[in-house]
């Protein structure tokens, strides 16, 4: 089906359509778990517990929204409205750490507000896109509206960059290729660009939260998904008052989380190897780069002897001058810093490029108020980290990127406004 007959599909149809893909990613949650825990060494359990419910949430929200409404305007003699239409032939080039859903909070509202999507699945774990494609011809929608296109980044990816008929591209991945996507959009036919780039989020503890929370979170915070997660709470800062009690409940915490490595289909598993074998050398180097640099080894710090496995690990003693406090490392590793005040901590916390999400933690609801305003990032969540919903807005500030997945917010990002004017009087004769 051509894009121009897609738009102009029922929106019932499309929502009908959207459901019935989310049945069957849930009825085949197994399969698709285990494709990503092959492919890209995310924990079965993970998957299905957590990606996979989250896409299908998605893929429900965006079912209810596909009668994209515009407004009704008054103007002098006569009335006006908008009307949001899709931009046609779109296209999403996607990360792998979380590769279903990352491609849900694209489809969905994509395909809700009338474009077709090719999809560029990342070369790092490309086989979900098989399934899913299954699975899209499956639930019935025509040939032509979604498409999966396995390739290279080099390749495939900056073909669709480059490509004049292409008019949106979402880009989730690296702050470098987010970059050459903008520069091909600016060369070619200036199409219009959303980048979910990378991160480096501060989790803030205040003397007056509840430490045990704080741990739970800063702790999960900063090792979920072996740290190969965009909003990943890396930089952890704590009010010096509670700083050593702190510090003592998050080894606690981690010494009760102690992690058995292994194969992430295992329901045993709690840490699966590192996507690959150049992201792991990597995060070692990070790691050696915090050493020499003076940091203070709290928790890990090695590679196991066996495979490309890394230890959750943690520095202290750290300043923010630090390549491991400064760069985004993508990888289980985060610091531990100390603060005295409000001011210092915001002014750190802000200290950097990126600007995706904060967590906070306080039980002043003043003050977390003043401190979220504050933050310049896209997210921030307090008493709790890295909470994923189809109705909540998802995006960074800053070298974070710009657009939005998910919320209402990302209809916007799949359509453009078309004015309409209609003049009721006739012109004067004179
Ligand atoms: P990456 O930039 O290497 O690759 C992302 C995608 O871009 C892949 O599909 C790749 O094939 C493609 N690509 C590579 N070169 C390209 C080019 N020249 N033109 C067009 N496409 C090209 O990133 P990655 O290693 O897959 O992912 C890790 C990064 O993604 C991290 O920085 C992480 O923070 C970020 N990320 C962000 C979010 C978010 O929502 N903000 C979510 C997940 C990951």
């Amino acid at each position: 089906m051509r894009s121009r007959e897609w738009r102009s599909f029922p929106p019932q149809l499309r929502a009908g359509l959207l459901s019935r893909l989310a049945d069957l990613i849930l009825r085949d949650a197994d399969d698709l778990a285990t494709i990503e825990a092959i492919d890209a060494g995310i924990l079965f359990r993970d998957s299905k517990t957590l990606h996979i419910p989250q896409a299908v949430e998605t893929l429900r929200f965006f079912a209810t929204l596909t009668d994209t409404a515009g407004r009704s305007l008054d103007i002098p003699g006569g009335f006006a409205y908008t009307r949001r239409e899709p931009f046609g032939v779109c296209a999403a080039i996607v990360a792998w750490n979380a590769p279903l859903m990352i491609t849900i909070w694209k489809l969905a509202p994509a395909i809700a507000t009338g474009n077709v999507l090719i999809i560029k699945t990342s070369e790092l774990a490309p086989l979900y896109g098989q399934k899913l494609a299954q699975l899209v011809l499956e639930a019935g929608f025509p040939p032509g509206v979604i498409a999966i296109l396995p390739g290279l980044g080099q390749v495939a990816g900056k073909a669709l960059a480059e490509h004049s008929l292409v008019r949106k591209i979402s880009f989730t991945g690296s702050r470098l290729t987010g970059r050459s996507i903008l520069k091909a959009a600016a060369a070619t036919n200036l199409k219009k660009v959303t980048l979910e780039l990378g991160g480096k989020s501060p989790s803030i503890v205040f003397d007056d939260a509840d430490i045990d929370n704080a741990v739970f979170w800063t702790e999960l915070g900063s090792t979920a998904n072996n740290g190969q997660v965009c909003a990943l709470g890396s930089r952890i800062y704590v009010q010096d008052s509670i700083y050593d009690g702190f510090v003592k409940a998050f080894q606690q915490r981690a010494a009760v989380t102690k992690p058995t490595y292994g194969d992430p289909l295992s329901s045993k598993t709690t840490k699966g190897p590192i996507i690959n074998r150049t992201q792991y050398e990597k995060i070692l180097h990070y790691i050696k780069k915090g050493k020499e640099e003076g940091g203070k080894l709290l928790l890990g710090g090695s590679a196991l002897d066996s495979g490309i496995f890394v230890e959750n690990t943690v520095f202290t003693d750290v300043t923010e001058d630090m390549t491991v406090v400064r760069e985004e490392i993508f990888g289980p590793v985060a610091t531990i810093t100390k603060f005295s005040s409000e001011d210092e901590v915001v002014s750190k916390a802000n200290a950097s490029e990126y600007g995706l999400n904060a967590a906070v933690f306080t039980k002043d609801i003043s003050r977390a108020r003043r401190v979220s305003d504050a933050l310049e990032v896209g997210t921030v969540t307090v008493n709790c980290w890295g909470i994923l919903n189809a109705n909540t807005p998802f995006g960074g500030v800053k070298q974070s990127g710009f657009g939005r997945d998910m919320g209402l917010e990302a209809l916007n990002e799949w359509t453009t406004v078309k004015t309409v004017k209609h003049l009721l009087l006739n012109p004067v004769k004179i």
